[in-house]
């Protein structure tokens, strides 16, 4: 079931948004080699506590930490640990904040130094997408224009979109109706309508589109090794189109 939000709860839900907005800023000035993927988790965990919120990952189906740390050829859902960036990394950092009982959910990925062509072009590609994607998020369009949208991006330029992990809802829960490929057919699905609120994420691959998860039951990697990316934004359908929130 699709919770549409009214005016005042976008509201509420753009307070939220602004915490990851400004975290993920502070994040990406500490992102350099040397720093282990558990300083920035705690980096993120102070901060989101020093802003009366509470970080929505931490727990999340027994998930040990505050930010999801993927480095190269992880997609999504790595745990942050003592291992250190280093130059020429690729790390998606994704997060998620719960202000006033709303939720709001956003990632990035960063280089770290000097990193190959080949991933930049990748790391850029897959944030020009959601933005592509975004475009598309218009009252009266289908949601499989978005999806459609961000595929054709991607898939243009040589790269894979994952299939096993989708954007989602999101309201007073971080995953609400309804899902949101980032593949799909253009004219298909629900109908976009004013107060919808959606994470739009692409999750993209250099290689192969298959994932498969590690023995910790969290980390899902690339089947074929290749380095994948990541950018996501909460994105609020308003009276005036569409407006992200994590931005
Ligand atoms: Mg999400």
């Amino acid at each position: 079931m699709i919770i549409l939000k009214s005016k005042s709860e976008i509201e509420l839900m753009r307070k939220s948004g602004a915490i990851l907005r400004d975290l993920l800023l502070y994040l990406e000035e500490k992102v350099k080699p040397g720093v282990s993927t558990k300083k920035l988790d705690e980096y993120a965990y102070d901060y989101i506590k020093k802003h009366n919120a509470q970080p929505s990952f931490l727990g999340y189906g027994g998930f040990p930490a505050s930010i999801c740390t993927s480095i190269d050829e992880v997609v999504v859902h790595g745990i942050p640990s003592h291992r250190r960036l280093e130059e020429g990394m690729i790390i998606g950092v994704d997060v998620g904040a719960i202000l006033n009982g709303w939720q709001s959910d956003a990632a990035r990925t960063f280089l770290v130094g000097e990193v190959s062509e080949e991933k930049k072009r990748l790391v850029e590609t897959t944030r020009e997408s959601f933005f592509v994607g975004v475009e598309q998020f218009r009252a009266g369009s289908r949601l499989g224009d978005i999806s459609h949208a961000i595929q054709e991006y991607n898939e243009s330029r040589g790269f894979s979109i994952v299939r096993a992990m989708v954007g989602h809802g999101i309201g007073r829960q971080m995953h609400e109706d309804p899902q949101v490929p980032n593949f799909g057919r253009a004219g298909h699905g629900v109908r976009l309508e004013t107060g919808l609120v959606l994470a739009i994420e692409p999750m993209v691959n250099a290689g192969t589109w298959q994932v498969t998860t590690l023995d910790d039951d969290w980390t899902c990697v690339t089947l074929d090794g290749q380095p994948s990316a990541h950018y996501e934004n909460t994105v609020a359908l308003t009276e005036n189109g569409a407006e992200i929130l994590t931005l």
